[in-house]
């Protein structure tokens, strides 16, 4: 079994060795990261400039890695299409420091580098804990490892992208695992200006979340020192909704009445 790992805190990260460790047991591993902390990069890929991989000195015997001048999306793509020659069975992003959960699932690099991953129709799985400071990644790393397992037996299917995340805790304070559905976690941007002497500049910043506690999100799971999985929907099958479909055929009456 082949196995791609990755993250967005860059390629150094505490928690990417710490997924390696583990993830060595079950399979081959491979490291392509960004050279350095992307997070709030999503799925983002450079297209407008040239893109540098380095083979770097791996912190862990029997590893291959790669140091990537771009974002987490590039650095997947840069491993799945040119530095890994056998096919790739799996990628895990992470383990990420700071939670990804709800909307934030959307600009997170960790879960976009997954979704590059998803993609190209391999399964993948984005790895983070709750915490910005002694983060315990020991639990994490070993739920990826079980995770990995599942997949290596066929327990994951390959159309599969699973967001992963662990309240801060040692093992025996975590109370069980949920299976969520994404909550909603809304930021109040604020926009700081100030003047670098020659222009305007502004700079986003983002407050502190407002939590939407909603039964069955992954919010939920954690506030209640619980670890959550939460699956994508197949966003190749999209929305079977009724409203829309007579919306978009009273939009086309409209058209034809011009
Ligand atoms: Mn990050």
């Amino acid at each position: 079994m082949q196995i791609l790992v990755t993250n967005d805190d860059g390629v150094y990260a505490d928690g990417l060795w710490a997924l390696a460790r583990e993830l060595k047991s079950v399979g081959d591993v491979i490291i392509s990261a960004p050279d350095r902390d992307q997070s709030g990069k999503g799925t983002s890929v450079t297209l407008d400039r040239p893109l540098r991989l380095n083979k770097i000195a791996p912190l862990l015997d029997g590893v291959q890695a790669y140091s990537v001048e771009g974002t987490p999306g590039d650095s997947v793509i840069l491993a799945l299409r040119h530095a890994v020659k056998n096919k790739v069975d799996l990628v895990i992003s992470g383990i990420n420091e700071g939670p990804n959960l709800g909307n934030d699932t959307f600009i997170s690099g960790t879960v976009g580098a997954a979704m590059q991953g998803y993609f190209y129709g391999i399964p993948s799985i984005a790895v983070s804990v709750a915490a910005f400071q002694d983060v315990h990644f020991d639990v994490a790393a070993e739920m990826a490892k079980l995770l990995a397992e599942a997949a290596a037996s066929g327990g994951i299917p390959e159309r599969m992208l699973l967001n992963v995340n662990l309240p801060n805790l040692p093992r025996e304070k975590i109370k069980g695992i949920e299976v969520t559905r994404l909550g909603e976690r809304n930021y109040m941007d604020k926009v700081d200006t100030g003047h670098d002497g020659k222009r305007q500049y502004y700079w986003i910043v983002r407050g502190i979340p407002e939590w939407g506690v909603h039964p069955g999100s992954d919010i939920w799971a954690l506030e209640q020192d619980k670890i959550s999985i939460s699956s994508f929907p197949d966003v190749y099958n999209g929305y079977n909704s009724d409203s829309l479909k007579k919306l978009a055929s009273e939009i086309f009456r409209k058209l034809n009445h011009k």
